[in-house]
């Protein structure tokens, strides 16, 4: 695939970066991904956005376009931004990858309005406990009271349209939720202002509706990844694969889609895959993707790929993955590996399935 053509950062290959988001019920989670989708949609291959199985590829170009107006001279070392579809913490809890989570970074979205909610909470603490770099996503500054409409702006220059009411009543409310997020032990300041990264999480107000902040959404991810994550982003051969879900698909039967964080896949593979009734061993029959977004998509039918490099995410078909389980690890059998070692590391993830299943 086109896409995921590496960029060379000292000598090492860096796959793109992976992000979910979190947030509360109805703060904006679904819209805000489809904003960030849908700008340059309309404009076809000018975006070159690809919708994959379970996750939604920007290429650097894409977002180097979004946010010229920012000015931030953004070089982009990584091949592109791989958000994925599902938003909420339950996909978050089974995306993992050996233990620790499949997201390289999250956005987590809070509600202006509201500030913080009981989810809102939940999500910090398992991004928390997790370890997992978030941005928060001050979301739904439409709703201030006379705000001005400035499509898709960066944040600051939004700002600068409106009236001084507009503009006391959102410092009102950021000087609000900053404190509640201070009850929650967290230091937080809007992005621009934040000279402690790292220590202190960034807030980017944003509206999904009219798309203000979604450029400095963008650039916070892309920048904050590539200046502390070289290291978690650097291509490696080895593949590392987490199982998003498993589904029946009307003529290929029981299929699994995947999100392969790195290493490459190919036709003919031998898989291990944690099975409800024991690992499963099988060769992979298909990878599968949709056709990209300017072509018709035509309900059923997928891409075929010979090998797909990482990150991206994958429909496997294969025989005998019906009890196969989501949010384990796929292992690729390589000529040296001792197959009965592998089937034995890949029923490690059932343990910490169940007991998540035992939590909920
Ligand atoms: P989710 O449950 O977090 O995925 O929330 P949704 O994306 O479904 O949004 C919940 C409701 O809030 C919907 O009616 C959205 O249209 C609305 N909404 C989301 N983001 C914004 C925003 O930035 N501004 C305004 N005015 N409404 C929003």
């Amino acid at each position: 695939l086109a896409p995921n053509e590496f960029i060379e950062e000292g000598g090492e290959k860096l796959r793109s970066i992976i992000c979910c988001i979190m947030g509360h019920v109805d703060s904006g989670k679904t819209k805000l991904l489809d904003c960030i989708r849908g700008t340059n949609v309309q404009e076809g291959e000018a975006g070159g956005i690809t919708q994959q199985i379970g996750a939604t590829y920007f290429p650097a170009k894409n977002i180097r376009e979004r946010t010229r107006e920012l000015k931030a001279d953004a070089k982009l070392k990584v091949p592109g931004l791989l958000v994925i579809d599902t938003p909420g913490h339950e996909s978050f809890t089974n995306l993992r990858s050996r233990g620790s989570s499949l997201c390289d970074l999250a956005i987590l979205v809070v509600d202006i309005t509201h500030g913080l909610q009981p989810q809102t909470i939940e999500s910090l603490n398992l991004l928390r406990m997790r370890n997992t770099e978030f941005i928060i996503a001050l979301n739904k500054v439409d709703r201030l009271y006379g705000w001005k409409t400035c499509k898709n702006a960066p944040i600051v220059k939004a700002m600068k349209q409106q009236n001084k009411d507009v503009i006391n009543e959102c410092n009102l409310r950021l000087k609000k939720i900053i404190n509640e997020f201070q009850e929650q032990g967290l230091n937080t300041e809007l992005y621009y202002k934040n000279k402690d990264m790292g220590e202190t999480f960034s807030i980017v107000p944003t509206s999904a509706i009219s798309g203000e902040g979604v450029p400095d959404l963008l650039l916070w991810l892309v920048q904050w990844a590539q200046k502390t994550m070289v290291e978690k982003l650097t291509y490696v051969d080895e593949v590392q694969c987490t199982v998003l879900e498993v589904k029946v698909i009307e003529g290929h039967g029981t299929t699994i889609d995947v999100v392969l964080v790195n290493g490459e896949l190919h036709e003919g593979d031998q898989i291990v895959v944690c099975g409800l009734q024991g690992p499963i061993v099988t060769t992979i029959r298909a990878l599968l993707t949709p056709h990209p977004m300017k072509e018709l998509r035509v309900k059923g039918t997928y891409l075929h790929h010979k090998e797909i490099k990482a990150a991206q995410g994958i429909k496997i078909t294969a025989q005998g993955l019906e009890h196969a389980i989501a949010g384990t690890s796929l292992h690729v059998v390589g000529p040296d590996d001792d197959i009965e070692a592998m089937k034995e590391s890949a029923m490690e993830d059932m343990e910490s399935v169940l007991s998540r299943i035992d939590k909920s």
